[in-house]
C-alpha cells in the first residue's frame, strides 16, 4: 500500500523510479537484498518494505513479525551503506512507543515504557530498525532517517478480515452487509479505544518532503494530530456505505492500546500539513474498494472480502 503509494508521488517528481518487487526479490535473503542493491546503485531509498497487519495477525503470528522485520530491515540497512546510499528514509509505525506514551505521542516516548503486547514483536523489530539508522549515522556518517506514519488506509490495502487493520475490515464488512441486506456488523472490542488515521497519499507526500527536509537522528512522526474512537470511526463508514442496520461491538475481541495519536510537531515544522479529511479519504477507499470488488466479481466469483487484496 505505501508503496504503491509513494510511486504514484514520486512520478510526479524529475527522478528515476527503481522498485525491489516482492516476486523479484526476497528482502530477508542478504545475498538478494546485496545483488540488487549492487547492480541497482540507488541514489536514495524508501525503506516501505515489511511484514504488516493488524491487531489479530500481529498477535498470531510474532515470529514472523519479529524474524521478517528484522532481517529486511538489516539485509535493506547494511545494503544501503555498503554501497553509498545517499540518503535512506526507513517506515516504521507509531505502535514502536510504550503502551502508555503520552498523548499526543512525541518521538522522545520511545523506549520510555513496556510496549502494547499485541504488536510488540513488530514494534521490537522496527525499534531496531530505528537504533541501526542512528548507529550508522554515528559511525559511519550515513544520512539514514526514520519516520514513523500512524494508521494508514487508503487503495491496495489488505482487505482480509484475519489480517487487516480496522478501516480495510470495516470497509469490507460494512459492504457486504449493505450489497446482502445484513442486519448487524460486528465491530472488534468495546468501541472506546481512540486512533489517528491518515490517508496512504498524504503518507507519502510527507515521506517525500522528510526524504528533502529532514537529516537527523530519531524517528519523525507522521499523521494528522487527530483522532477518533472506533465507535465514531464505525459509524462514519457506516454512512458512507449506505448501510442502515446495527452496529454490534464484540467485547471479547482485544481493544489493543486505548489511544494512539502522535505529536506531529516535528514534521509540521518542516512546513507539511495532511491534505485530506478522514471522511474524503473514507469515501475514496470505499469507492475504490467496491470498484475492485466489482471488477472480480464479474472476472471470477471470489468472496468480496478478500477482492481488494493485493498490497
Ligand atoms: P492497532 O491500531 O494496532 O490496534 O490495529 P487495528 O487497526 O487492527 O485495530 C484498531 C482498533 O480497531 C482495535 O481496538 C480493534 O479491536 C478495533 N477493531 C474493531 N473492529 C475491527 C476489525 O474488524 N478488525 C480490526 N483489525 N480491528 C478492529
Amino acid at each position: 500500500m505505501v508503496g504503491s503509494a509513494l510511486v504514484r508521488r514520486l512520478e510526479r517528481e524529475d527522478v528515476t523510479l527503481i522498485t525491489a518487487d516482492r516476486d523479484d526479490v526476497d528482502l530477508r535473503r542478504q545475498q538478494q537484498v546485496e545483488d540488487f542493491v549492487s547492480d541497482a546503485r540507488p541514489q536514495a531509498v524508501f525503506l516501505a518494505a515489511a511484514r504488516v497487519g493488524g491487531i489479530l495477525a500481529n498477535d498470531s503470528f510474532p515470529g514472523a513479525f519479529l524474524y521478517d522485520n528484522l532481517l529486511i530491515a538489516s539485509n535493506v540497512i547494511e545494503a544501503a551503506r555498503r554501497y553509498g546510499v545517499e540518503k535512506l528514509l526507513n517506515l516504521g509505525s507509531t505502535c514502536v512507543y510504550p503502551k502508555f506514551a503520552p498523548q499526543p505521542i512525541p518521538e522522545n516516548a520511545l523506549l520510555s515504557g513496556p510496549l502494547e503486547p499485541t504488536n510488540q514483536w513488530y514494534a521490537v523489530a522496527k525499534i531496531a530498525a530505528i537504533k541501526l539508522c542512528d548507529a550508522f549515522r554515528r559511525q559511519y556518517g550515513c544520512d539514514f532517517i526514520s519516520a514513523m506514519p500512524t494508521n494508514l488506509y487508503g487503495p491496495h490495502d489488505n482487505f482480509d478480515l484475519d489480517s487487516s487493520h480496522v478501516i480495510p475490515a470495516l470497509i469490507a464488512k460494512f459492504a457486504q452487509a449493505k450489497a446482502e441486506h445484513g442486519k448487524e456488523v460486528i465491530v472488534w472490542g468495546t468501541g472506546t479505544p481512540r486512533r489517528e488515521f491518515l490517508h496512504v497519499d498524504d503518507c507519502a507526500d510527507a515521506l517525500v518532503c522528510l526524504m528533502r527536509r529532514f537529516s537527523d537522528e530519531g524517528p519523525v512522526n507522521i499523521g494528522t494530530g487527530t483522532d477518533v474512537t472506533i465507535r465514531d470511526l464505525a459509524e462514519l463508514i457506516a454512512q458512507i456505505s449506505g448501510y442502515r442496520g446495527n452496529i454490534v461491538f464484540d467485547p471479547s475481541r482485544p481493544d489493543g492500546t486505548p489511544r494512539k495519536l502522535s505529536d506531529v510537531g516535528r514534521l509540521t515544522a518542516l512546513g507539511w500539513r495532511p491534505g485530506i479529511s478522514l471522511r474524503e479519504g473514507l469515501a475514496q477507499t470505499y469507492a475504490w474498494f467496491e470498484r475492485e470488488c466489482h471488477r472480480a466479481r464479474v472476472k471470477t466469483p471470489v468472496d468480496p472480502v478478500h477482492a481488494g487484496r493485493n498490497a
